[in-house]
């Protein structure tokens, strides 16, 4: 891997919640999502670009926080909008 996402240092989140109802904010509209993306900042779920709604992107740009990971089952990536890198998080 050559480059490095610069932004890990913020990341506070790293496990998924042990329940995920789904994207807070469709739950909230009545939306669908395809697949969710939770926040390494806050926590946040949100759902992911083929999503109609693209909450994870729209969490993003409201608040700034740089990094999402896969809330899907045995997907553990990392994904920086900042960098637009893909990364894993090694285990501590
Ligand atoms: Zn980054
Ligand atoms: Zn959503
Ligand atoms: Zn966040």
């Amino acid at each position: 891997m050559t480059s490095i996402c610069t932004h890990t240092e913020g990341i506070v989140v790293t496990e998924l919640p042990a329940l995920i109802a789904g994207c807070e904010d469709c739950l909230a509209i009545g939306g669908t999502w395809v697949h969710l993306r939770m926040c390494q900042t806050c926590g946040h779920i949100g759902c992911c670009d083929s999503s109609p709604n693209k909450h994870a992107t729209a969490h993003h740009r409201e608040t700034g926080h740089p990094i999402v990971r896969s809330a899907e089952p045995g997907e553990d990536w990392s994904w920086c909008y900042v960098d637009e890198l893909m990364f894993r998080l090694r285990p501590a």
